[in-house]
């Protein structure tokens, strides 16, 4: 039997791991398999990007939402979160103010909203590309029918960012109520890729009631996929959620699990996600020291940053927020890593 600085090997070579190899890689796991792991990782992040992050310009459209997955501060049964959605000239004005300080992505993410209809969404898109043709527009705004996928993708939008956020129905069933459905969430990212967006997935790490096996399921899924681009971070828990005493994934797991990806995707754009960050001071260095390659600074408007409150005390004012670029520029730049201005679309090299 193969011991885990071998398994990390052949994954290396075969990007890819059995069911039973994947369990135990990731419940053996101990401090040298990680260095070992990251080191592999790190390599290979520099064969495709070399030693550019990218960044993307987060902006936050709205807290409402349809759905009341446990987890999510932003649940419609929360009757604690504060609502808003942001107007078409909030975005707009989000991503003036972005483009100057050097994004050329913008993602638009938020509750599910039926506020925004495809005619709301396109325009605001056709805005953005009409006024920054050199930027790419990310659609982070669940799940939605096949028509409206394509008419956003037609109106400009370049991805979208759908988490499968577990890949087990069973455990899905655990984080979701029962009108929620893990097939569904599985079709929309299929029609996704099959549309021509840049498609990310991705999951919770630590959500309550994950094992060994869930994790694993998620790898095998996230390889049959293939998606461009995979977001994990750890689950924080919010108070007024069902799941408000369960405990906070941690950023161990994360990186390894980053680690992970990067070995078995390594084309893939991964970001050092705010969740990290907001567990570790220091948790998006670490997620760029494990394999990640991209950083998703807060452009909301500063005002509504503290009501689109996923889990306790998510980060929105310190070096997330997108004014202070220049503090994180110095940051990446003492890890030998470099915030380039550029779209970062995703590259084909391995
Ligand atoms: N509504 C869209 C969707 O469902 O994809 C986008 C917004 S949703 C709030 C974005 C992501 O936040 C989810 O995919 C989930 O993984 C993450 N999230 C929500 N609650 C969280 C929590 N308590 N801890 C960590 N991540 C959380």
């Amino acid at each position: 039997m193969l011991n885990e600085r071998e398994l990390i090997d052949k994954l290396r070579k075969n990007h890819t791991l059995s069911r039973d190899e994947w369990i135990r890689l990731i419940r053996n796991r101990d401090d040298d398999s990680a260095q070992y792991l990251f080191a592999a990782a790190r390599e290979i992040r520099h064969a495709v990007y070399g030693d550019m992050v990218y960044i993307r310009g987060l902006i936050e459209i709205s807290s409402y939402c349809k759905n009341d997955c446990y987890y999510c501060g932003i649940r419609r049964s929360n009757r604690c979160a504060q609502r808003y959605r942001l107007s078409r000239e909030e975005i707009l004005g989000c991503v003036d103010t972005g483009y100057d300080l050097g994004f050329r992505t913008f993602v638009l993410q938020g509750g599910e909203d039926p506020f925004y209809t495809d005619n709301v969404l396109c325009s605001i898109i056709q805005n953005i590309k009409d006024n920054y043709p050199d930027c790419a527009v990310t659609l982070s705004l669940g799940e939605r029918s096949k028509e409206s996928y394509r008419c956003l993708f037609e109106a400009g939008a370049d991805r979208y960012l759908l988490r499968h956020e577990t890949a087990s129905e069973r455990h899905y069933a655990v984080l979701h109520p029962p009108e929620l459905q893990l097939s569904n969430r599985k079709e929309c990212l299929y029609t996704l890729k099959r549309i021509g967006y840049q498609t990310g997935s991705g999951f919770m790490v630590g959500s309550p009631g994950q094992t060994a096996e869930n994790l694993a399921e998620d790898m095998l899924f996230l390889k049959e996929l293939n998606p461009q681009m995979v977001g994990i971070g750890p689950f924080i828990p919010h108070k007024d959620t069902p799941f408000g005493n369960q405990p906070a994934g941690t950023v161990e797991l994360t990186l390894f699990m980053l680690g992970l990806l990067r070995l078995m995707l390594p084309n893939a754009l991964l970001p050092a996600t705010t969740a990290l960050g907001t567990l570790d001071p220091e948790g998006r260095e670490k997620g760029i020291l494990a394999g990640a390659n991209v950083v998703m600074p807060n452009l909301s408007p500063a005002a509504v940053r503290k009501k689109y409150l996923l889990y306790n005390n998510k980060l929105c004012t310190g070096d997330e927020a997108a004014e202070s670029i220049q503090r994180l520029k110095e940051r990446f730049a003492s890890i030998g890593c470099r915030i380039v201005t550029d779209r970062g679309d995703f590259r084909q090299l391995i």
